[in-house]
C-alpha cells in the first residue's frame, strides 16, 4: 500500500549550525499536505483501519491529528468525523472542515472530545484513530528516521518535542530499526506541559492537574505508557523551555528558514537556539514536526505577549 504522507526535505540548516557549532539537520515534516509529521502516524492508521473494513474514520483530536485523519480520510475515499473540544480554534475547526470532514463540537477539553468520539464509533461503526496512542501510528512516525538514515550517517543526538509521545515513540522505533540504538534522544516540553518529565521523575505515567502553555499541541496531560517504557531501553534526556522562549525560536526559525511552526515546534527548535545543555559539541537531527494552527498574526500577538520574560544569555 502506498503511503499517504510524503517524503519529506531533509536539510543541512547553515544558521542552525553557525549558532550551534556543530552540524544540525532539519527534517522538514512542516512540509507534509497537513502541516505536520502527524500525517505519517495518522496516515498508517487509517489505512489499515480502512484495510480492515471501516467504512468510516473518527479523531478526537482538536488539533494536527484531526487534520490529518481528515486529510487521509479524504485520499482513502472514506467518511471522518473529527471531535473537537470546545477550546479548538475557529480556523482550525475550518481546517479540518476544509477536508471534508464533518467537525462536532464537544466537551471543555480532549478527554471530553476523546469519550464522544468512542460514543459515536460505537454508535455508527467507525473506526477510532487515537492521536498517539497507537502502534499503527508509531509505525507511520518511524517512517521519517527511515528516510533521514537513507540520507545520513547517525547523528550525535536527535531532538523531538512531546505530547502524548507517540512522535516520540515513533522516531525511537524507527532509530533502533536502522541501527541508531545508542544515539541520544532529546525529548523537549515547555514548562507548562511537561507530562513527560513528570513521567520519567515517577517512573510511570501521571496525569498532570492543569497544562499552562501556550504549545496546545505538547498539552496532554498524561503520556502514554510506551514513551515512558522507551526511558529504560534508550538514553532519553527530557528537557524544557518556557513559552517564550518556544514563541522566540519560532520567530528565529521564520527567519531563517522562512517556514511558520507551531510554538509545539518552537519549543524543539529552542534546544538549539537556547544552547540545551545536552546538546553541546554534538550533532543533531532536530524533527521540525510544523503544526497547521498557526498565522503570521498569532505569532506576532504571543512574541508581544511574551516578550517580557527575559532572553537567555549569549552564548
Ligand atoms: C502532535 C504534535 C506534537 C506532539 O506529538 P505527540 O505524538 O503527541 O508527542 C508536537 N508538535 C506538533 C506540531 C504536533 O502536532
Amino acid at each position: 500500500m502506498r503511503p499517504i504522507h510524503h517524503v519529506t526535505p531533509l536539510l543541512r540548516s547553515t544558521p542552525l549550525t553557525r549558532r550551534h557549532g556543530a552540524e544540525v539537520w532539519l527534517k522538514l515534516e512542516s512540509a507534509q499536505p497537513s502541516g505536520s509529521f502527524k500525517l505519517r502516524g495518522m496516515g498508517r492508521a487509517c489505512q489499515a483501519a480502512v484495510a480492515s473494513g471501516a467504512s468510516g474514520l473518527v479523531s478526537s483530536s482538536g488539533g494536527n491529528a484531526g487534520y490529518a485523519v481528515a486529510y487521509a480520510g479524504r485520499q482513502l475515499g472514506v467518511p471522518v468525523t473529527v471531535v473537537v473540544p470546545r477550546r479548538t480554534a475557529t480556523r482550525t475547526r475550518e481546517l479540518i472542515a476544509s477536508e471534508g470532514a464533518e467537525v462536532i463540537v464537544e466537551g471543555e477539553v480532549w478527554d471530553e472530545a476523546h469519550a464522544h468520539a468512542l460514543q459515536i464509533a460505537s454508535d455508527r461503526g467507525g473506526a477510532v484513530i487515537h492521536p498517539f496512542d497507537q502502534p499503527e501510528v508509531w509505525e507511520g512516525h518511524a517512517s521519517l528516521i527511515e528516510e533521514v538514515a537513507a540520507q545520513l550517517p547517525p547523528p550525535g543526538a536527535v531532538v523531538v518535542s512531546v505530547g502524548g509521545g507517540g512522535l516520540m515513540c515513533g522516531v525511537l522505533r524507527g532509530m533502533h530499526a536502522v541501527g541508531w540504538g545508542q544515539v541520544p534522544l532529546l525529548a523537549v516540553e515547555t514548562h507548562g506541559a511537561a507530562s513527560y518529565a513528570a513521567a520519567l521523575r515517577a517512573g510511570h505515567p501521571v496525569t498532570l492537574p492543569t497544562i499552562d502553555s501556550l504549545a496546545l499541541t505538547l498539552g496532554a496531560k498524561r503520556v502514554c505508557d510506551r514513551a515512558v517504557a522507551w526511558a529504560k531501553q534508550h538514553p532519553v534526556e527530557p528537557w524544557q523551555c518556557d513559552d517564550a522562549a518556544a514563541v522566540r525560536s519560532c520567530g528565529r526559525f521564520l527567519d531563517d528558514h522562512r517556514v511558520l511552526v507551531e510554538p509545539s515546534c518552537g519549543a524543539a527548535l529552542a534546544s538549539v537556539y537556547d544552547h540545551a545543555p545536552p546538546l553541546q559539541d554534538r550533532s543533531v537531527l532536530l524533527v521540525v514536526c510544523g503544526g497547521a494552527s498557526v498565522t503570521r498574526a498569532q505569532l506576532e500577538g504571543w512574541e508581544r505577549g511574551t516578550r517580557s520574560s527575559s532572553e537567555p544569555p549569549a552564548p
